[in-house]
C-alpha cells in the first residue's frame, strides 16, 4: 500500500484523539499507523479507519526507525526529550507543545499563513499555540491588505484546551451543581454561594470553573503577564516574519467546553474599511464570516466546534486604533488550534516532496 507509516504520540489524550479522527477524514495516505502514549495507556485500544490498534508505550521502542511522520502531543517535556530520537531515526516531527516553537531552526507553522516554513526544517516542526494559530490566520489577510501595528486580544477560551481532566473538572462541578438545585426554580446570589462552595475542587485549575471566568492560563511572570499571553505575542512575530507587531493579549479560560473565542483589537498601517476587511476575509483560505449581527448571527463556540476553519464576525471600525478594526474570531481549539493545523503541516510535506 502507498503511503507513510505516521506515530501518533499522546494518541490517548484530547488532541491525539482528535488526530486520528482528523486524518481520516482528510484521508491522509497513512500506511501503518503507530498509536503510542504513557507507559500508563500501554495495551489500551484505538480505533482508526474502523481497524483496532493497541497502544504502545514510548519506552517499548528500540529505536523509530522506518517512521515516516510523528505527531506529537504528549506535553513539553515528553517532546524535548522524544522529538529528537524520532527526527534523528528519519521522521518528521510535527510537535503541538510549547517544547520546540521559539527555537531558531524550527519552524513554526500554520498553513494558510507561513506554508514554506516548513521547507527549512530540520527534523522537526512546532504547531503553534491553539489562540495565536486562529488569530493569525484571521489576522493574515489584513495583514497584507494595510499592513498591522498594533493588536490588542481577549480570549474566552475552553476546558479541552487544557486536555482531558479540564473538560472532567467541568462536566463533575457542572453535574454537582445541576444536582444541588434540583426542583430550585429560582436562587438568591447567597444560595448560589452556598452551593459553589459543595461543590468538588477543580484538579486542572486553580478555581471554580463551572460558572465562572478564569483570567489565568498557565504560569504568570513578573511583568504581570501569562506565558500563554507572550505566546500570543512571540509566535505571532515570528509566523508572520514581523519583530515589529505588537501583541498585548489576556487570556481569560471560561466554561466551554470546545471552541475558543477572542475579541481582537487591530491598529493597521492604511485605512481599511470593515466592508473591505469582510471581503478580503471571505476570499481567505480557511476563514469563514458570519457577520449578520442584526440578525444575531456571529461566530459561537458551540456552533464552530467540529469544524476545521476560523470564523470571524462582528467586524467592525475600532474607536480606539486609528486607522483599525475591531473583530470577533472564533475556532475549535482542538482541530484547528491543534491537531487539523498539525495534519494540514503533514500535508504540506507531501505538497513540497519533503517525504
Ligand atoms: P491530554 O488530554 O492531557 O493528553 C495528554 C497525552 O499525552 C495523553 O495521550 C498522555 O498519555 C500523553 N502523555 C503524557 N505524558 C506522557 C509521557 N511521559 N510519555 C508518553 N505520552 C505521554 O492533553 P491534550 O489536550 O491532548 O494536549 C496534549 C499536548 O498538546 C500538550 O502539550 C498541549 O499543550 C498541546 N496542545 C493542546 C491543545 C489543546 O487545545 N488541547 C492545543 C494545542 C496544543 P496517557 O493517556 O498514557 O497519560
Amino acid at each position: 500500500m502507498q503511503g507513510y507509516r505516521v506515530a501518533v504520540v499522546g494518541v490517548t489524550g484530547e488532541v491525539g484523539k482528535t488526530f486520528l479522527k482528523v486524518l481520516q477524514e482528510r484521508n491522509f495516505p497513512v500506511k501503518e499507523l503507530i498509536p503510542i502514549a504513557s507507559s500508563r495507556s500501554r495495551g489500551k485500544k484505538v480505533t482508526f479507519r474502523g481497524e483496532e490498534y493497541t497502544v504502545r508505550a514510548l519506552e517499548d521502542f528500540d529505536n523509530f526507525k522506518g517512521i515516516d511522520i510523528a505527531l506529537f502531543s504528549a506535553g513539553g517535556s515528553t517532546s524535548k526529550e522524544w522529538a529528537p530520537k524520532f527526527a534523528q531515526d528519519g521522521a518528521v516531527v510535527v510537535d503541538n507543545s510549547s517544547a520546540w516553537r521559539m527555537e531558531k531552526d524550527v519552524p513554526l507553522v500554520v498553513p494558510e499563513v507561513n506554508p514554506e516554513d516548513v521547507k527549512w526544517h530540520k527534523g522537526i516542526i512546532a504547531n503553534p499555540n491553539c489562540s495565536t494559530i486562529q488569530m493569525v490566520v484571521a489576522l493574515k489577510p489584513i495583514y497584507d491588505r494595510a499592513g498591522i501595528k498594533n493588536v490588542v486580544v481577549s480570549t474566552y477560551q475552553a476546558v479541552s484546551g487544557a486536555g482531558a481532566k479540564a473538560i472532567a473538572d467541568l462536566l463533575r462541578q457542572t453535574l454537582a451543581f445541576a444536582k444541588l438545585i434540583e426542583g430550585k426554580e429560582d436562587i438568591s446570589p447567597e444560595e448560589l454561594k452556598e452551593i459553589f462552595e459543595k461543590l468538588p475542587p477543580a484538579q486542572k485549575f486553580p478555581h471554580q470553573i463551572a460558572f465562572n471566568a478564569l483570567p489565568h492560563i498557565d504560569r504568570f511572570f513578573e511583568d504581570g503577564y501569562t506565558r500563554e499571553e507572550n505566546k500570543m505575542l512571540y509566535e505571532t512575530r515570528k509566523i508572520m516574519h514581523d519583530e515589529s507587531i505588537n501583541v498585548s493579549a489576556t487570556c481569560v479560560r471560561v466554561p466551554v467546553f470546545y471552541g475558543h473565542s477572542e475579541s481582537i483589537s487591530i491598529q493597521t498601517e492604511k485605512e481599511i474599511t470593515p466592508q473591505e476587511a469582510r471581503e478580503v476575509l471571505r476570499n481567505a483560505k480557511g476563514v469563514v464570516v458570519v457577520d449578520n449581527p442584526s440578525d444575531n448571527e456571529y461566530p459561537l463556540p458551540i456552533d464552530v466546534a467540529g469544524r476545521d476553519e476560523v470564523f470571524v464576525g462582528r467586524i467592525r471600525e475600532d474607536r480606539v486604533f486609528k486607522p483599525g478594526l475591531n473583530m470577533w474570531v472564533v475556532a475549535d481549539n482542538i482541530r484547528k488550534g491543534a491537531a487539523t493545523n498539525a495534519v494540514q503541516i503533514a500535508e504540506l510535506l507531501i505538497e513540497y516532496k519533503l517525504i
